[in-house]
């Protein structure tokens, strides 16, 4: 089956949907959600008499933004959810790629591409081919503006087809995950060194078919909420671990390593001491993302 074709005229599809303006993919907010935590921090009455609309807009919404950032896993009023008519599509597609990650192992799922996932699927009967159905939900999640539910992050990888080659990463024993060669396994070599034999890496190189994934586990516990999702990890394109990222934790502190209890470690204050270290997603960023201090800045 020549694949190519047949992507080219989804894709194609999808670019339509979109530029013709529809919404497709997501519902726009209903009120029928929970209404938690929508607070409105500038009384606008009081402010608007002697600011600029567009000013006052502006403040409102940087403070909008602080309020989801720091409350990441409530629902808001304004959130997006996947359309109702594509959970089952959505269930399948994720339960597909589950089974991509069993076959291959998690090692390497963390780098498996797209045209591979495919190729996988097709090769072993346990997985079976991605429909029609199923490839145009990765295409319109991947190609969505994520700016409409709520990140503001950068698109770092802009094709869903994008390829990490393995011989530039380096896999790090005991961890399962990978690093890029270069700036990322040289900051990891001296953060082990600085912070002592307690520092782990818990993620590295993460291909779009690695984020995609996080990215969909996230959104069925969130009950299809796109907005919520995106506040916790950036969506398939948009995440720094496939260009050079890393996160690290603290050895035998489990989950605990990916909440802001990690800012609590000796780990951690031994490392944001250290001059040429970066956070990604700090306490206010603008990008819409929860605090991070486990995300190692390197590009
Ligand atoms: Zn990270």
């Amino acid at each position: 089956m020549n694949f190519d074709i047949k992507r080219r005229t989804i894709l194609k599809a999808g670019a339509a949907t979109l530029a013709a303006g529809s919404v497709g993919l997501l519902l726009l907010p209903t009120d029928n959600e929970e209404k938690l935590n929508n607070v409105n921090l500038i009384n606008s009455e009081a402010i608007s008499a002697v600011t600029p609309s567009v000013i006052l807009e502006h403040e409102v919404a940087v403070k909008d933004n602080l309020q989801e950032v720091k409350n990441f896993n409530q629902t808001f009023t304004k959130d997006i959810f996947l359309e109702k008519n594509k959970y089952v599509v959505f269930h399948s597609t994720l339960n597909k790629i589950s089974k991509v990650k069993k076959v291959i192992g998690f090692a390497n799922f963390n780098l498996i591409s797209f045209d591979d996932m495919l190729n996988y699927a097709r090769r072993y009967p346990q997985i079976g081919r991605f429909t029609k159905n199923e490839l145009a939900l990765i295409d319109e999640i991947f190609f969505y503006d994520a700016n409409k539910y709520g990140f503001h992050g950068d698109k770092v990888i802009k094709n869903l087809t994008s390829k990490i080659n393995k011989k530039e990463t380096v896999k790090i024993s005991g961890s399962g995950h990978y690093l890029f060669q270069g700036d990322a396994l040289a900051k990891f070599n001296q953060l082990e060194k600085d912070v002592g034999p307690n520092l782990v890496l818990t993620s590295g190189v993460r291909s779009v078919v690695k984020q995609l994934q996080l990215f969909l586990v996230k959104l069925e516990s969130s009950k299809g909420n796109l907005s919520l999702t995106s506040r916790s990890l950036a969506p398939p394109g948009h995440s720094y671990h496939g260009i050079g990222d890393f996160d690290v934790g603290k050895k035998g502190y489990g989950m605990l390593n990916f909440t802001s209890e990690f800012s609590n470690t000796t780990e951690y204050k031994k490392l944001i001491e250290l001059k040429y270290v970066d956070i990604r997603y700090t306490k206010d960023n603008n990008v819409g993302v929860r605090y991070e201090p486990w995300h190692i800045k390197v590009v």
